[in-house]
């Protein structure tokens, strides 16, 4: 099947996600663990340690942008000290509504709060964060310049914005075995047990269509990041990039 999504305007890009999302929400969690072998808990523990919350009572407060269910965010308030606070913004309130249960069952409703935001207009104001993180939510957004721009805008001087993505595999062969993987097997879970493979052939798609490592660590020097830098995981499948802003 072939969904012509590389044509579908702005707009209706962001609803085809919304449904996607809306689909997904209560079996997010396990179609991650599923769909990436469980490797998705190894990226986002690399994104944390690269972080470094500070331990003890020093404040930190973190925006984790298209947070979801709240993975990331559970994360870095567990990493850091008494004083790190999270706030999990995402356009979805179904990934939310599970994001925020998952946090009570934790205990972590006092640390982790909720909010529902769009990325590319965020509800909060300049300079109110030490660091803020989009894991793969950054290729979802409809105008990734605009997004990255109000990330840089909601951080405090000093602050580092982090994004971890799909890449592009760099290395021969794992490439031929992704290719197969990612438009084979991931549909096919997807069909198995959420009972729908279109979400996930979008998923596919879509990072396809996202840009390589340096090109991605252009547009971040381009929103006004600096020092900006990335390291590939697992063959280049996964890419965190970071910036500051000065
Ligand atoms: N960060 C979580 C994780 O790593 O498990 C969730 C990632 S999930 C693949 C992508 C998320 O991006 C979804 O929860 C979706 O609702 C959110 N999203 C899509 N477009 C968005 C936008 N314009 N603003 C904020 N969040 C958005």
């Amino acid at each position: 099947t072939h969904f012509g999504y590389r044509t579908v305007p702005l707009a209706e890009k962001q609803a085809l996600v919304d449904d996607v999302f809306h689909k997904v929400a209560r079996r997010y969690d396990i179609m991650n663990d599923l769909m990436s072998g469980g490797l998705h808990r190894a990226w986002k523990d690399a994104l944390v340690s690269k972080l470094r919350p500070p331990p003890g009572t020093r404040p930190f407060h973190l925006l984790d942008l298209a947070g979801g269910t709240g993975d990331v965010a559970f994360r870095v308030v567990k990493a850091g000290g008494a004083g790190t606070r999270a706030i999990v913004a995402d356009i979805n309130a179904d990934m939310l509504a599970v994001g925020r249960e998952r946090a009570e069952k934790r205990g972590l409703s006092e640390q982790v709060t909720f909010s529902e935001a769009n990325a590319e207009a965020l509800p909060f104001p300049d300079m109110s964060f030490d660091a803020v993180t989009i894991a793969f939510g950054i290729r979802n957004v409809p105008r990734i310049p605009v997004a990255l721009k109000e990330m840089r805008r909601v951080l405090k001087p000093g602050g580092r914005a982090f994004v971890l993505e799909f890449s592009k595999v760099d290395v021969p062969l794992l490439d031929k075995i992704y290719d197969t993987f990612s438009f084979r097997v991931i549909p096919e879970i997807g069909k198995r047990v959420a009972g729908d493979a279109e979400p996930y052939q979008y998923l596919v798609e879509s990072i396809r269509r996202f840009p390589h490592a340096e090109a991605f660590a252009q547009m971040m020097r381009e929103a006004g990041f600096s020092r900006v830098d990335f390291t590939r995981m697992t063959g280049g499948v996964v890419a965190l990039h970071w910036g500051f802003r000065i």
